[in-house]
């Protein structure tokens, strides 16, 4: 299955614009509600990220109330792509993102291609390219070891250094 990067840029792009979103941190999980997602935060099994549970009358979001708040925004990030984009078994399970490198296609990674289309989604909703482009005011390339920009950046957007990197290297601030 090949990703759809455009249809997930696109859906992005809609979603920010009917919330009136501007500026980071995007409100992911007031998004979701308003897609028709009921999100219940609670204390999951270790290692399991959240779900996404939908049937005829509701559609659930899970969240683990273990993971840290950079974490959870992810999660429901990732769910609601589930959301909009797969049409998935009744109960979607999702164990820690050990996938979000973005760059890697589906064959070399072996890993479902909803999943990558998921974490693309996430990062595409919680970092879009051009909130970040103008926090950077015009700078074509980060040098990593500036100061605090980048965590002070992952604050400002609600997600985790890591997740950070990974965007900017997919987005050519970085080189990987
Ligand atoms: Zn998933």
């Amino acid at each position: 299955m090949a990703i759809r990067r455009r249809k997930i840029r696109e859906l992005v792009q809609t979603l920010l614009t009917e919330a009136k979103v501007t500026e980071a941190p995007v409100p992911v999980w007031e998004i979701a509600r308003t897609r028709g997602a009921r999100i219940v935060v609670e204390s999951l099994d270790g290692d399991l990220s959240g779900f996404l549970y939908r049937d005829s009358s509701q559609k659930i979001i899970g969240v683990n109330t273990q993971h840290a708040s950079v974490r959870q925004n992810f999660t429901v990030a990732h769910e609601l792509a589930h959301l909009l984009l797969h049409d998935q078994e009744q109960l979607h399970l999702d164990r820690a993102f050990s996938t979000v490198r973005l760059r890697d296609d589906v064959s070399s990674q072996g890993v479902d291609g909803d999943e990558i289309e998921a974490n693309l989604f996430a990062a595409e909703i919680l970092m879009p390219e051009s909130f970040l482009r103008h926090d950077l005011s015009g700078r074509r390339t980060l040098d990593l070891y500036e100061e605090d920009l980048i965590p002070e950046l992952a604050r400002k957007y609600g997600v985790s250094v890591q997740a950070l990197m990974f965007r900017l290297q997919y987005l050519g601030y970085i080189e990987g």
